[in-house]
């Protein structure tokens, strides 16, 4: 691994996020909408792929979180693509210097099955985030066990690697000494 300066020039990050089935609103997962009888609640989209990848680029670069920067009590993202929460996230992770190499996620829900969905959600993770699909992981699981059958749950893994020195590093650097 490269060193520059006094950091890694690779960063980690890690993102969770959890939502109820509710009847009657549509299935979205990964930007793309899946038939199936229920849908992902929740004040935005409920799309629980794109909040967790969304948590993961947030957290490697160190910025808020997902809830501070988009509250679930403001009005401005009631139903909200969840594809405007990870272009933020996108544009965070440039400004800081670094770039994608790649996304491995793991969806922990009792149903649909994704497997038959998993080449669409792959390509749509890959269009929002322009990281080439052999490098976005996307898994699933049922919740054996769990007793979370009417929830969606994503686990993401995302690692970054340094591209640029940004700006915020020299003024950072400043303000330590
Ligand atoms: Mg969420």
């Amino acid at each position: 691994m490269q060193i520059r300066g006094q950091g890694f020039s690779m960063r980690i990050g890690y993102g969770w996020d959890s939502h109820e089935f509710k009847r009657g609103i549509p299935l979205k997962i990964g930007g793309v909408e899946i038939a199936h009888d229920k849908g992902l609640g929740g004040h935005s989209d409920g799309d629980v792929l794109l909040h967790a990848i969304t948590d993961a680029l947030l957290g490697a670069v160190a910025a808020p979180d997902i809830g501070t920067l988009f509250s679930p009590s403001d009005s401005r993202w009631k139903g909200a693509d969840s594809a405007v929460f990870l272009a933020e996230a996108l544009r965070r992770v440039k400004s800081a210097g670094y770039k994608i190499v790649n996304v491995d996620s793991t969806l922990v829900l009792a149903a649909p099955k994704i497997g038959p969905h998993a080449a669409a959600i792959r390509e749509s993770v890959s269009h929002l985030t322009a990281v080439p699909p052999d490098c976005i992981g996307i898994k699933a699981k049922t919740p054996e066990g769990m007793g979370t059958d009417n929830a969606a749950i994503a686990h993401v893994v995302v690692l970054l690697e340094m591209v640029s020195s940004p700006k915020t590093r020299k003024s950072n650097k400043k303000q330590r000494s």
